[in-house]
């Protein structure tokens, strides 16, 4: 058995909207989220009596076609987007996940991952119960799909007492759309009105996308039902001591339109490169973002200095993840496969760079020799956030502890090592200011280490691959 369900981003996405084309609407909705997973996209429809699935691996507008959503009726609708590297990048793993065998057909669009997901899996197997793929996602279904109760709510409730990490879901049943935030509000959901309608997304750019309006964001461990008698809040049985929602939503992952935990994430980027400039000031005469996600902090960083902003480098937009493997020579090209450089920006500059996040490094290198072979003179590596430190196993794909070049490398070694002139990392403490919220409303376990789950010990996660 592999253990990869810790290599997942997703976007979903779920509409109750008697009148409407929930299933175009998805697909926009789904569009709005293609930054949160580009390997695989589906979506599921009811039309009050069954369920209905189209799923394929690709980016959203190659997955659907005219015939496709045309074959996917109803008023209710959930979707997915869903990112994963080799062994997985399988459509039986691609979401949504439909169980037609239980209590009554469930499907389910996840964002998240469960710690817990190679022990109900077991359980599962253990019941005679035949896996198709090898997601959480898969197993969490199940286990919905096969806990009893007197009504959708309280099976739900039931079920996620079996629940141990990251999920934000989105359900659907014959009758109902369900929208699930786990307990410590890991990954983000929202909700909108459209017309007399409901929808619920990963983010809020996607209420945007297709005209619906920001509701409220899905508080954690809250169960919402919306059916033909309207929206029923099931809120946590118990108060959390504390929310443990990503703090890398906040400095790379979301969209920078998107609004979470009551900030646009644009404007916190940008508060977030203020707080750069003023722990890590730079003497230099030009801002450069590494396109698009520092694009913010870069503008802030440049406010709070005075420093005037430019874009040097000009990122391909269509590049994403192919499914075309670059042969050796296009490989060694690197990330001029990805960027190109301005000369007439760089020449004889000193250039302050600005990037979210050094995940293993094999980016930032390659960026600051391609900014002085473009004539800079200087470049000052500056990131606006902590260094990432160690991996995640709550949802986001972030490469294993050994791979991570902070877990190996000082500050200043990393600084070294990309070739840098000068290096400094935004602080947890300027990230929070940023921000403006406390330390516990956030897991920081990539920036920290400390998780706000039990995850598996490294030897586990080893011996799994
Ligand atoms: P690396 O080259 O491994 O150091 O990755 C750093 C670059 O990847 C940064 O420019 C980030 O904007 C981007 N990045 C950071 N985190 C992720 C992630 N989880 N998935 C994809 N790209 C990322």
């Amino acid at each position: 058995m592999q253990w990869e369900s810790p290599r997942e981003e997703c976007g979903v996405f779920g509409i109750y909207a008697p009148g409407e084309d929930v299933a175009r609407l998805t697909f926009f909705g789904l569009y709005a989220l293609q930054h949160r997973g580009q390997e695989s996209a589906g979506i599921a429809t009811s039309d009050g009596q069954r369920l209905y699935l189209h799923t394929r691996m690709g980016l959203v507008n190659t997955a659907f076609t005219e015939e496709d959503l045309r074959r996917l009726p109803g008023h209710i609708a959930i979707g997915h987007t869903r990112y994963s590297t080799t062994g997985s990048s399988v459509v039986v793993n691609a979401g949504p996940f439909l169980v037609q065998e239980g209590i009554e057909p469930v499907a389910v669009a996840h964002n998240g991952n469960l710690v817990n997901s190679e022990q109900l899996r077991q359980e599962l197997l253990a019941q005679g119960i035949r896996l198709a793929g090898t997601t959480d996602t898969e197993a969490l279904t199940w286990v919905l799909a096969l806990t009893p109760g007197s009504d959708l709510a309280t099976r739900i409730r039931r079920a996620m007492a079996r629940f141990l990490g990251a999920y934000s879901l989105a359900i659907l049943t014959p009758g109902a759309l369900a929208a699930v935030r786990d307990p410590l509000g890991i990954r983000p959901l929202c909700l909108g009105r459209l017309g007399a309608g409901w929808v619920v997304a990963s983010e809020t750019c996607a209420l945007a996308t297709i005209g619906a309006t920001f509701e409220r964001e899905v508080e954690p461990g809250e169960i919402v039902v919306i059916d033909s008698e309207g929206l029923r809040s099931y809120p946590a049985p118990e108060l959390a001591e504390r929310q443990a929602t990503c703090i890398f939503e906040f400095i790379y992952f979301a969209r920078p339109d998107s609004q979470m935990m009551g900030r646009r994430l644009h404007i916190v980027r940008q508060r977030m490169g203020m707080e750069l400039w003023r722990e890590h000031p730079a003497d230099a005469d030009v801002v450069v973002p590494l396109p698009d996600s520092a694009v913010p902090a870069a503008i802030g960083y440049s406010r709070a200095s005075g420093i005037p902003y430019a874009e040097a480098l000009i990122k391909n937009r269509y590049i994403g993840r192919t499914f075309i493997q670059p042969d050796q020579r296009l490989r060694e090209q690197g990330v001029k496969l990805k960027f190109n450089a301005l000369p007439e920006v760089l020449e004889g500059k000193r250039v302050v760079l600005v990037d979210d996040t050094i995940v293993r490094g094999t980016t930032s290198r390659p960026i600051v020799e391609l900014l002085r072979q473009n004539g800079a003179r200087e470049v000052h590596m500056r990131v606006h956030a902590p260094p990432i430190m160690w991996p995640c196993y709550l949802g986001v794909d972030m490469a294993t502890r050994e791979e991570l070049i902070a877990a190996r490398l000082s500050v200043e070694e990393i600084g070294r090592a990309i070739g840098a002139d000068s290096i400094g990392y935004l602080s947890l403490e300027g990230l929070l200011r940023a921000i403006g919220l406390p330390h516990d409303r956030f897991c920081t376990a990539c920036l920290t280490g400390q998780y706000p789950v039990p995850v598996p010990t490294v030897a586990a996660v080893v011996a799994n691959r």
